[in-house]
Parts: C-alpha cells; sequence; structure tokens
C-alpha cells in the first residue's frame, strides 16, 4: 500500500466526547458492542436486500447475505463481515467521523445528570458503533460500497482523536471490522465466549450467522408460535432485539386472530421512554411483516401515531407481499390492521391497569404524554384512551390517582358533570378560591398540571356522557347549599353589584353573586367563549407581543366581611369604596392568573394602606 493513498481525518468534537465517555466511563455491559455491530450488519444487509428489488447494478451482487463472525485468540481479534450496502469514502467520513444524530448532544447531558449509571443510558440511547472502542484499542473498518463506482477502503482508528483512510482493493462489498482487543479485554476473541453472546443478544436476526465456520443463530419468527411454546428469556431477548433495546418490556400481547384479517402479533410496550430525555421523535416500531417476509420495519401509518412508543412484529397473511411502502397507508387492509391493533393495545393497557394499579401508575407517568396525545388526535379511540388517563383530584391524596371510571364511580346521584380544573400544581389548585364551593358540596375536582392538559379535555369533551367542565369557568349552576352567616340582602347585594359594574366598566362582563364562594370575597371566572388563563399562557409564550383584553365575570360573596363593609361604604366613604372595588378586581386577576400588568395594582395598594393606617 503507498503512502500516497494514506488520508487523515479528526474526530468532530461531540464524536470525541462520546469516545471519551465510551472508552473511560462505559465499564459495565462492555459485551454490548457485539450486539451493536451485529444489529448494523443486519440493517446494512436488509438495506441491500431493498435495493435488489430496484437496482440491478449492484456491486458483487452474487455474494451470499449473511455475516460472518472470526475469532483469533492467538492475535486477540475479533472479526465481524457482512455483505451489506457498505461505505463510500464518503459516506466513511459522514457516518464514523460525524454525529448527525441531533440526540447525541442529549446522551452527553444525560450521561452526566445521571451521574455514573451509564449501563442504563446505553439502554436507553445505544452508543452504536462506537461502543466497539470499550474492547478494542484499534479498530479497522474494510468497506466497498454496493454502487459500482465505489472504491475498497479501510477506516483506521484508536479512537482517541482521529482517523485515517487508505486504499484496500481487495476488499468485497459490504463492511469487515476487525477489532484489535484491549489486553484486557481478550475474552472477546475466544470462541465460546463470543458464541454465548450471540445466543444471548442476537439469536434472532435474520440472516445466518456464521461464527468461525459454524452456523450459530436460529432465524425464528416467534411471534408465529403459539403462546406455551415461548419461554419468558425468549420474549425478553425477541424484545431487545427487535427494539433495540436494553430494558425489560413493561407489558407484552401476543395474539393471534383469523377474522376480521389474518394476524399474528408480538407487541411489547418499553419500560422506558426516550422521547422523555429530550431524544428526537420516535419512528414506528411495529414492523410488518407478512408470512415472515419484512415488509416494512418502520410502517408509517399502520398503527396511529400517538402509539409510536410500541415495538414488535405484526405478520399478517392478507397483506400483499408486493405492496409498496408509499401507497400502504391507502390500502384498506392496512388500515383495517392498523385498528384491530390499536384496540387490542388498547384493551391490554386497560386489563393491565385494572390487575396492577401500582405498575402502571409507574409506567403511565413515563408516559402519559403519548395518551393524552392519543386522546387529543386518534379520533376513533379517543374514549377508549381516555379510561387509560390517571390523574390526581381533590378526593386523591398526593401523589395517588384516580381514572375518570374511578370519578364517575365516586360521583354524586345525579352529577350529570366531571369538574375540572388546570393550574400549575397541586399546592396552586388546592389554594384556589376556586374549589371552594364545591369542596362544600362535596364534588370531586379533578386536577389538571400538565401544559397539554387544557387542549387534551377540550378534545375529549366528555366522558361516559358526563360533560367535562371547567370551574373556572362561567356558566357552571351549583344547587343551593345551606350558607351560613349573615348576607347582605337581596336588594343590598343588587346595588353592590350595580354599583361594582359601574365603577369597574369595560374590564368586567357582568357582577353577580354567588353562592360558589366560602372564604373568599370575589372570583373572577372567565366567560364561556373567552379564552382560558392556560390558553392566554400558551399565545404570549408564542409571541411575545400578544395582547388580548382581559374580560371576566365577577362573582361576589355577600356573606364575606369585606364585601359587607363595602356595601356600607359606598355611600359612608366613596372614595375608598372606589379604590377597594378595582382592588378586588386585581386580586381576583392574580388569584385567576390572569393579571397582565401590576404596576396599578402597587400604586393603588399603597395607596390603600396608606389611608387604612391613617
Ligand atoms: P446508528 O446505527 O445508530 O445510525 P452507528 O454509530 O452504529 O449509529 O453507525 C453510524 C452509521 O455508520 C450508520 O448509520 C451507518 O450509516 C454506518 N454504518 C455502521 N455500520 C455499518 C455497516 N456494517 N454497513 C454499512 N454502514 C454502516
Amino acid at each position: 500500500m503507498s503512502e500516497a493513498t494514506l488520508e487523515k481525518h479528526v474526530f468532530q468534537a461531540e464524536i470525541k466526547q462520546l469516545l471519551d465517555l465510551v472508552v473511560h466511563s462505559l465499564y459495565t455491559d462492555r459485551e454490548i458492542f457485539l450486539r451493536e455491530l451485529i444489529s448494523n450488519a443486519s440493517d446494512s444487509m436488509e438495506k441491500l436486500r431493498h435495493l435488489s428489488g430496484v437496482e440491478k447494478d449492484i456491486q458483487d451482487g452474487e455474494l451470499p447475505l449473511e455475516i460472518t463472525i472470526t475469532t483469533d485468540a492467538e492475535g486477540k481479534t475479533l472479526t465481524i463481515e457482512d455483505r451489506g450496502i457498505g461505505m463510500t469514502r464518503e459516506e466513511l467520513v459522514e457516518n464514523l467521523g460525524t454525529i448527525a444524530h441531533s440526540g447525541t448532544k442529549s446522551f452527553l447531558q444525560a450521561m452526566k445528570e445521571s451521574g455514573g449509571s451509564p449501563g442504563n443510558m446505553i439502554g436507553q440511547f445505544g452508543v452504536g458503533f462506537y461502543s466497539a472502542f470499550m474492547v478494542a484499542d484499534e479498530v479497522k473498518v474494510y468497506t466497498r460500497s454496493w454502487r459500482k463506482d465505489g472504491e475498497g477502503l479501510v477506516w483506521t482508528s484508536d479512537g482517541a482523536t482521529g482517523y485515517t483512510i487508505e486504499d484496500a482493493p481487495e476488499q468485497t462489498r459490504g463492511v469487515k471490522i476487525v477489532l484489535h482487543l484491549k489486553e484486557d479485554q481478550s475474552e472477546y476473541s475466544e470462541e465460546s465466549r463470543v458464541k454465548h453472546l450471540i445466543e444471548t443478544y442476537s439469536n434472532f436476526v435474520g440472516f445466518p450467522i456464521l461464527l468461525d465456520g459454524e452456523r450459530i443463530n436460529q432465524v425464528e419468527a416467534l411471534w408465529l408460535k403459539s403462546k406455551s411454546d415461548v419461554t419468558e428469556e425468549e420474549y425478553k431477548a425477541f424484545y431487545q432485539f427487535t427494539a433495540k433495546a436494553y430494558d425489560e418490556p413493561a407489558y407484552r400481547l401476543h395474539f393471534s386472530a383469523d377474522a376480521p384479517i389474518a394476524i399474528n402479533a408480538l407487541i411489547f410496550i418499553p419500560s422506558e421512554n426516550s422521547e422523555r430525555w429530550g431524544m428526537s421523535k420516535m419512528e414506528p416500531a411495529v414492523a410488518l411483516y407478512s408470512r415472515k417476509v419484512l415488509i416494512d420495519p418502520s410502517p408509517k401509518g399502520l398503527l396511529p401515531d400517538w402509539l409510536r412508543f410500541v415495538k414488535g412484529v405484526i405478520d399478517s397473511a392478507d397483506i400483499p407481499l408486493n405492496i409498496s411502502r408509499e401507497t400502504m397507508q391507502d390500502s384498506a387492509l392496512v388500515r383495517k390492521l392498523g385498528s384491530v391493533i390499536s384496540k387490542r393495545v388498547i384493551k391490554m393497557f386497560e386489563k393491565e391497569a385494572t390487575a396492577d394499579p401500582e405498575k402502571y401508575q409507574d409506567f403511565y407517568k413515563k408516559f402519559e404524554r403519548f395518551f393524552k396525545e392519543g386522546v387529543a388526535t386518534d379520533y376513533a379511540n379517543k374514549d377508549a384512551i381516555a379510561k387509560l388517563l390517571r390523574f390526581e383530584s381533590s378526593m386523591t391524596e398526593e401523589g395517588k390517582v384516580s381514572s375518570f371510571t374511578d370519578y364517575v364511580s365516586r360521583s354524586k346521584d345525579g352529577q350529570d358533570k366531571i369538574y375540572y380544573i388546570v393550574g400549575p400544581s397541586r399546592e396552586q389548585l388546592e389554594s384556589s378560591p376556586y374549589l371552594e364551593a364545591f369542596k362544600a358540596r362535596g364534588l370531586e375536582v379533578v386536577y389538571f398540571t400538565d401544559a397539554v392538559d387544557e387542549y387534551v379535555l377540550d378534545s375529549l369533551g366528555e366522558f361516559d356522557g358526563k360533560k367535562l367542565t371547567s370551574i373556572s369557568n362561567a356558566g357552571v349552576e351549583l344547587e343551593d347549599s345551606a350558607t351560613e352567616g349573615d348576607s347582605l340582602s337581596e336588594s343590598e347585594t343588587e346595588a353592590l353589584c350595580a354599583f361594582l359594574k359601574e365603577e369597574l366598566g369595560d374590564k368586567v362582563t357582568a357582577v353577580a353573586s354567588g353562592k360558589r364562594l366560602v372564604d373568599s370575597p370575589i372570583i373572577a371566572l372567565v366567560p364561556q367563549d373567552g379564552m382560558t388563563p392556560q390558553m392566554r399562557r400558551m399565545m404570549k409564550a408564542m409571541d411575545e407581543n400578544f395582547k388580548d383584553e382581559v374580560k371576566v365575570e365577577l362573582e361576589i360573596n355577600p356573606r364575606h366581611p369585606l364585601i359587607k363593609k363595602l356595601a356600607a361604604a359606598r355611600e359612608s366613604n366613596p372614595e375608598v369604596a372606589g379604590l377597594v372595588a378595582r382592588q378586588l378586581l386585581d386580586n381576583s386577576l392574580i388569584a385567576a392568573g390572569l393579571l397582565d400588568d401590576a404596576r396599578d395594582t402597587i400604586s393603588r395598594m399603597n395607596t390603600l394602606m396608606e389611608k387604612a393606617i391613617g
């Protein structure tokens, strides 16, 4: 090899950081490197198989699609070779020298924050090709692209600062990775150790794996077997292989059906949600097969988007093999299939949640956004998904959750609404004046504290025929309840309401006395067609120039001492009465989270304090 062909490159900064972590911090689970490399090899051959359908001119077209692994205990090397698409010079630089993956930064961040449970981190992110440097002090990647004009090349690196690329004219299509093992990692050049790893992690790879000439894996369609013939270990290994995951599946659904469509499905629900770590949006991960032949590993539009966290395999003998990935969504058969599977998955959650509520609660905490997304976007299933939602309420202990079904079973005879309130936290909601009347009447109020909840509830509209009703909205009718304490007379109340409306003018749409309040003097209600505080907050977050005039309806408490005194002061001290009226409005807006500009509030408060002391 002539000196002239040698090209030197340095790694991108992110790769260096990643390598530093891989080499110096990831001591546990080093053995996963083999699985990562085999999985890359299998992906690459999967791509080649697809290309073969459309491209005629493929380099070394006659090579069999298999993975060849060779150990050399004496030379302390391990070699993994595939016949996949390979890489061109540009692709070598692009794929193995830079990180296009936006999630890598999140990975590095999460690694730092976890402060040292890297095993778990690998489970959530995977470190792919670079995991080779956990066990090797030198990695050589020989490759030739499937493109006829591709050159034979070898990429070499010690995993520190950079890599070289040289010509390797002998190399045929695909990738051959030669690991020169670190002194203390020589176990991976022993045939028995490597065999055990392949059996553990890569048994379900869809291509033959040959270790030192002997076929190792079974390439088995587990989903076609009957439940009683599959062990827990096989299920777990299959999940980890198909989902490229390291966690234990939280739930599993293995079933077959003949009507309305032939289905063999093996579905897994992960126990970790990578989107929570700021990773990019997941791609659909329930692969579609027809009689064991892979049609699409990531079919878009098969399952509703919110179910993108679901992993596994669906095999339907009714789906024609030649269905194109592009037109799949237009197929009535595929839609039917997706609809049947979604319903089964939702039913499975319902059953599991009943069987073990605590497990479900833990799971739900990590995955709740998906369910909420489902309620808001999956029209056909929203009522069923709504049963899976969990929340705290005025009748649950802190940290304990309920479902809408529980709420309905506890609700009062004849109660035709489900009451809720949305706000930033349980504490803030508990101290809100809106709750008073509901507490006094023993009516349960659901607490929603997530930014998306309002939108979700709006999409849902009702549950089990009961209208979902925000208690901060005007127009919530409550039954009379025995109210304690002296009240202003009806005519006094009317006169006071008229006075307040007059003083506050356009800022309020109406002032009335009401039965909601127990301990607070006044409350601001959002008109039924008005924008709620959460919507306003969202609009303001999106547009800093967003302005709208807040108009609320006021409800006063004619039993409250302040209100009674205000009624009297109207005549005896009109100046102070006017100030108090405006201050009451501001106070009610603060409680509702609707006060935008507090400058007037503060100067008025100062005037009032001066008068109180003076
Ligand atoms: P990921 O597989 O998650 O994309 P990796 O770090 O494992 O990340 O690999 C980076 C890229 O290198 C892959 O996306 C692929 O383009 C390329 N690559 C890795 N291994 C192979 C292989 N055996 N054959 C062809 N390309 C490969």
